[in-house]
């Protein structure tokens, strides 16, 4: 039942230091989004557009797809279709083996990463060499992302600069960023000039010509792609988008959203293999089309993946990435991961605060803190819920719905907590009073303090 979201996020706290450097690191760029946005005059309309053209493409999906495949096709590209992870695992698999590659370049995709891609070729010799400067850094840390825009936004540069220094033998104590960006530049070279095959994520694949297009700001994309002879790109089957021209709405929200920057250094559309080389394009499933046919939650497959509501929640600023233990964390992770498996993260949902500031910042417009509640309400149901958070729930649902107990429970509250012995208020068991500056316990005793209220 437990997903380990409240146990993770405590233990990131512990480190005061590092939550409060993450807190506001992550909110930079929540101001930033906000500065770049206000730029744009027609902002909302963008948004409101964007969110059309997502419900419309989800709702002829099945055509759309096809109508990418068959052009995709006609452009000399290869299109795999994945039912889940297992399948898109051997498919990229198969492709590499019979080619007899053994060293693959990625470049940022979280559907491999939902995929568990790494772990299954390096099992079977493969070597996978993310090339995200990120993403590589979390990957010779041996941990998951903990943001999908910004994979190592939890490390601090000295940080990096020890894991450099082990393994790319970077200066002991080095920690300027220009110098180990550098140093990773040279270390990634070597590894593009040997790969056998590069794969890459999708942004957008549009079904009116065949082109899948990728967003980068470090050109990695292209170098894995330009090099190899076999470019395999991976995409979930909601990357769709109807016609060239809606592309020019998502590329003007996504890089803002993201970063606050206009656009992304490069935006790459890949309309057929390049000459001499195979395009493979691996179409996932996945439990998408579960979510597609649940009215409440269909609305999670327009995300663009640009991490805005990821910025932008108290919740996730304040317990990091890895502490949702699911590849997309935060507000829409938050959705995605109950919905695919409820029991594992049925603690995901209520790891907000319902503040609807998500939603606010959503190019797309999903309404995520809606979608949350109403994932609450069916754990609720099916009993994934703890007995107790269910039993205040249901208490905090009748005083809301009575205006005469919510006033009862106001009156019991001013005049009864000051009277509880702060060693319950604040024992190690009872999280809801170590988060409060309560008023101070009277010297009187309980007895007394009870007595001289009533009197007064
Ligand atoms: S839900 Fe919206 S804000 Fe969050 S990552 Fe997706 S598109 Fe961005």
């Amino acid at each position: 039942m437990a997903s380990g979201h409240p146990e993770a996020a405590t233990r990131f706290v512990a480190d005061d230091t590092r939550a409060h450097w993450h807190d506001q690191a992550v909110w930079w760029i929540r101001q930033k989004r906000d500065t770049a946005s206000a730029a744009v005059p027609d902002w909302e309309a963008l948004r409101e557009a964007a969110a059309g053209i997502k419900r419309h493409a989800l709702s002829r999906l099945a055509d759309y797809l096809e109508e990418f495949e068959r052009n995709a096709t006609s452009l000399g590209a290869h299109v795999h279709w994945a039912r889940d992870a297992a399948e898109h695992n051997a498919i990229v698999h198969k492709l590499l083996n019979d080619r007899g590659v053994t060293r693959l370049v990625k470049s940022k995709s979280m559907l491999t990463e939902e995929c568990k891609l790494n772990p299954y070729l390096e099992a079977r010799g493969i070597e996978v060499v993310d090339t995200d400067l990120g993403e590589r850094i979390v990957q010779l840390a041996k941990e998951p992302p903990s943001h999908i825009v910004m994979p190592a936004i939890h490390r601090r540069k000295e940080e990096i600069g020890e894991l450099f220094q082990i393994h790319l033998r970077t200066k002991p104590g080095a920690s300027d960023p220009t110098y180990l960006t550098e140093a990773a530049r040279h270390h990634l070279r070597d590894k593009f000039l040997a790969a056998g095959a590069g794969l890459t994520g999708v942004n957008f694949a549009v079904a009116e010509t065949g082109a899948v297009v990728v967003c980068t700001n470090e050109g990695n994309a292209d170098m894995g792609t330009s090099l190899p002879p076999l470019h395999i790109a991976c995409m979930g089957l909601e990357k769709i988008i109807p016609r060239e021209r809606d592309l020019g709405v998502f590329l003007r929200l996504l890089a803002r959203s993201a970063t606050g920057q206009p656009v992304t250094a490069y935006t790459t559309h890949f309309l057929g293999p390049r000459a001499g080389g195979e395009l493979h394009i691996v179409i996932v499933d996945n439990g998408r089309a579960e979510i597609l046919g649940r009215e409440a939650l269909r609305g999670s497959l327009a995300c663009i993946r640009c991490g805005a509501c990821m910025n932008t929640c108290p919740v996730f600023r304040r317990s990091g990435g890895h502490s949702y233990g699911y590849t997309v964390p935060g507000p829409i992770g938050s959705v995605l991961a109950p919905a695919r498996a409820p029991a594992t993260f049925a603690s995901l949902p209520f790891a907000s605060t319902l503040c609807g500031s998500c939603a606010d910042v959503c190019p797309v417009r999903i309404d995520l803190h809606h979608q949350l509640l109403a994932l609450r309400q069916e754990l609720a149901r099916k009993k994934l819920v703890s007995w107790p958070k269910r039993l205040v729930l249901q208490l905090a649902a009748l005083v809301l719905a009575w205006s005469a107990a919510y006033r009862l429970g106001g009156w019991l509250a001013r005049r009864l907590l000051p009277l509880v012995p702060r060693r319950l208020l604040y024992a190690r068991w009872n999280v809801w009073g170590q988060q409060r500056e309560l008023p101070p316990m009277p010297r009187r005793s309980f007895r007394a303090e009870y007595r001289r209220r009533r009197r007064g």
